[in-house]
């Protein structure tokens, strides 16, 4: 939106404002180090009201001048860089047994990066008290660095609505859960915004943000459990209620192997990771099963092999329903599937060669995920770090005239 000092005040001008400085912040973001006139230039707002809003967006700390001149006709220009150095958005992934959490500084760089355990299992009740007591130590290190928090998203393996209430976590054992609340509750209403989303979802906004195929507008990230989160035409695409991407439930084989989720031959029945170990174990055996398979796929061990090409064979029939219906530019398998992909991917590849009806795939390219094993927890500090791009800046207006 375009604004201007001297021309009429639109009634919402605090909103237009708002988006004004949203556009300003994001300019920077993609462009920094920019001079004020590079703004006016790109963004079409004019270099008076540029500007006041860099002016606020100095004040608020989110933006700093660097010292740095370019030699142009006429006299030398101030550059501007993100500053950030007081803020912090905290991402927070929890599974089974384990809860990650990452915060980075505005500009995504990494401030901290954890694991720890965790047994959330029990009941929801004893989940937020071992999240929060995780989620308040990353807050007073924050605090120590004088951080402020901008937000924090946690990433939650199952279904989440748009309100963020857990409907259902199979594996945690949890259902209509307010987590958001629990967890307000649980850090006495810490004065930072608390989303919660599914885990895929997160992932999603991860590999958007910091990915291999970073800025890509259409884009999906499957879990090995397995769940998508979709990125169309930039924007996370959640659904009328908040339940897309569960294609881990759509049937590939009415006669195909029993799923969790009481039908059979699920996409997730058979190219989970489940149908991978061919058992059901905890997430630390998984990780120590998944070594082993690795270990006798690089042997060619010729049972493994036929494992993972029948799996890469049904996982390419589930990514070819995805690219007919969404034309996405690249899936990216993250989780499990990473330590695989070099054996998935040419099964993938061969079943969307034949499945997709746009030539060449539409264009799809399947890549494994380079982010490991905290993408959600990452994708959780860039869903923040998008609240502020988007406008929710921290700090009152100052400057509005
Ligand atoms: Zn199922």
């Amino acid at each position: 939106m375009i604004t201007s000092t001297t021309g009429p005040q639109p009634a919402d001008f605090a909103d237009v404002r708002a988006t004004n400085l949203a556009v300003v912040l994001r300019f920077v973001r993609e462009h920094a180090p920019c001079s004020r006139a590079d703004i006016a230039a790109s963004t079409g707002l004019n270099k008076a009201t540029v500007s006041s809003l860099v002016a606020d967006l100095i004040d608020r700390r989110l933006v700093r001048e660097t010292g740095l001149t370019e030699n142009r006709v006429g006299r030398p220009a101030t550059m501007l860089v993100l500053d950030g150095s007081p803020y912090a958005a905290i991402g927070v992934e929890i599974n089974v047994d384990t809860v990650s959490a990452v915060a980075t500084d505005l500009a995504g760089e990494r401030l901290l990066t954890w694991r720890r355990s965790f047994s959330g299992g029990e009941s929801v009740n004893q989940g937020v008290a071992g999240v929060g007591a995780i989620i308040r130590r990353v807050v007073s290190r924050m605090a120590k660095e004088e951080r402020q928090v901008l937000g924090l998203a946690v990433a939650v393996p199952g279904l989440v609505d748009v309100q963020g209430t857990v409907r259902i976590a199979p594996n945690l054992g949890w259902h209509d859960a307010d987590l958001g609340g629990d967890l307000a509750k649980a850090l006495r209403d810490p004065g930072f915004p608390i989303q919660v989303d599914n885990d895929a979802n997160l992932a999603a906004l991860a590999e958007q943000r910091f990915g291999a195929h970073a800025g890509a507008s259409d884009l999906v990230y499957l879990t090995g459990e397995i769940g998508a989160g979709v990125i169309l035409d930039g924007r996370l695409r959640r659904g009328g209620r908040g339940y897309s991407g569960e294609i881990g439930h759509v049937q590939l084989d009415p006669e195909g192997p029993a799923c969790h989720c009481g039908r059979r031959g699920c996409l997730e029945a058979m190219a989970g990771i489940g149908a991978v170990l061919r058992r059901d174990l905890s997430p630390a055996e998984i990780q120590v099963e998944i070594e082993e398979v690795v270990r006798l796929a690089r042997a060619a061990d010729p049972a493994t092999l036929a494992t993972l090409e029948s799996v890469g064979r049904s996982l390419g029939q589930g990514v070819s329903i995805l690219a007919n219906l969404l034309n996405p530019e690249v899936v990216i398998l993250g989780g499990y599937y990473v330590p695989l992909a070099p054996w998935l991917l040419p099964a993938v590849h061969g079943e969307l060669g034949h499945r997709v009806i746009a030539a060449e795939a539409g264009g799809c390219q399947v890549v494994a995920s380079t982010l490991g094993h905290d993408a959600a927890a990452l994708g959780g500090a860039a869903r923040v770090l998008d609240s502020v791009d988007s406008g929710r800046l921290p700090g009152g207006l100052s400057r509005i005239p």
